[in-house]
């Protein structure tokens, strides 16, 4: 009997949560199950992607993450409670969620930046994230889907859409992406659906390399440094025109700079390392034009539903591995090294 009352409180009051505890240390452990306050809603996490801003957090990388961490911001859920004001029909219905949190009055918010808020606030790395069983939004970021995996590819869609946005790459353009993780591949994806037919990319990894391909990529270049440069420059002598950087390391910053033309466009999209060397004169002197470009604006989101909903992505061509919360750790092991079969890992917290 007081077994019996003890599981049920301990299911009332706690949940599952993978906490990243230390640099390269993820524990499965009972954590508060959160309760939600006026204007937000409490989801059952359905699943959740890791980002490759996740892995360098796990790696002690991301200055934003410190731990002890509930990470988790690529995610689907069905409401299980709302609080005040938050309308109770959405009980029982399935939703992804903007992780991005703006104050709503501040400049940036009012010109429809909330990626640039300065009271910017993000699920994840600010509130707890959904490497749980449960999960809080604010019901303004709740987004119906109708399908609980593609759901989750939401959020790192919509970075992809607003850096090749921001690119403003155009047909007849020659690009290059670096690195072929969800971010970069989806890039690919979009640029590739926009009619983009000169498409390069850069990955160490041939498995992913494999999978750019099948998203669009019309030149495949598996090396890094100075040889990937050597190897762009003999295709494009003047540079190409635009380039997106997916990763955000020194190494592929340079070769950002590296590879554009005179006159060119840089995207940073990737977030590895905080301070690189990169080659300030040849920044001047060709006119490069660099652009950083930071999660998505509600618009972006919005976008990236809908494309999803229209099936750009498909998650059953195997590119995707769905997984229990318990094999977090070793998930993320398998993400810091270049040997992954797969573009997106999911957790399914739930199950
Ligand atoms: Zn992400
Ligand atoms: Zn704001």
């Amino acid at each position: 009997m007081y077994l019996y009352l003890f599981i049920r409180i301990r299911l009332w009051i706690m949940m599952k949560a993978l906490v990243w505890t230390a640099v390269r240390k993820m524990d499965i452990m009972d954590v508060e199950k959160p309760r939600p306050g006026p204007g937000w809603a409490l989801l059952k996490v359905s699943h959740v992607g890791i980002c490759g801003s996740d892995v360098s957090g796990f790696l002690g990388k991301n200055e934003l993450r410190k731990p002890p961490l509930l990470m988790g911001h690529e995610f689907t859920g069905i409401v299980e409670d709302v609080g005040p004001g938050v309308p109770r029909d959405i009980i029982g219905r399935l939703f992804t969620v903007n992780p991005v949190i703006g104050c709503g009055h501040c400049r940036y918010c009012k010109m429809g930046l909330k990626n640039l808020c300065v009271e910017r606030k993000i699920i994840g790395i600010d509130y707890p994230g959904a490497y749980a069983e449960y999960a809080l939004a604010p019901y303004d970021n709740l987004y119906p889907v109708s399908d609980p995996v593609r759901g989750a590819l939401t959020e790192p869609l919509a970075t992809s859409l607003r850096a090749v946005r921001l690119s403003g790459a155009s047909l007849g353009d020659s690009v290059l992406v670096l690195g072929a993780g969800s971010v970069g591949t989806f890039a690919i994806k979009i640029l590739s659906a926009g009619g983009i037919r000169d498409l390069t990319v850069v990955e160490i990894n041939k498995n992913r390399l494999e999978w750019a391909r099948k998203f669009g990529a019309t030149r495949l270049i598996e090396k890094s440094g100075d040889e990937a440069l050597k190897e762009i420059r003999e295709s494009y002598p003047e540079g190409v025109d635009v380039v997106i950087d997916a990763v955000g390391s020194e190494d592929t910053r340079k070769l950002a700079i590296g590879a554009v033309r005179r006159s060119g466009k840089v995207i940073f999209v990737g977030l590895h390392d905080n301070e690189v060397r990169i080659p300030g004169n040849a920044i001047v002197r060709n006119e490069i034009e660099i652009k950083g470009s930071f999660s998505y604006t509600d618009e972006d989101f919005r976008r990236a539903v809908n494309l999803l909903e229209q099936g750009l992505l498909d998650p059953r061509e195997g590119w995707i591995d769905i997984r229990p919360l318990e094999r977090g750790q070793e998930s993320f092991e398998e993400l810091t090294g270049t040997f992954t079969k797969f573009v997106k890992i999911m957790l399914t917290p739930s199950e």
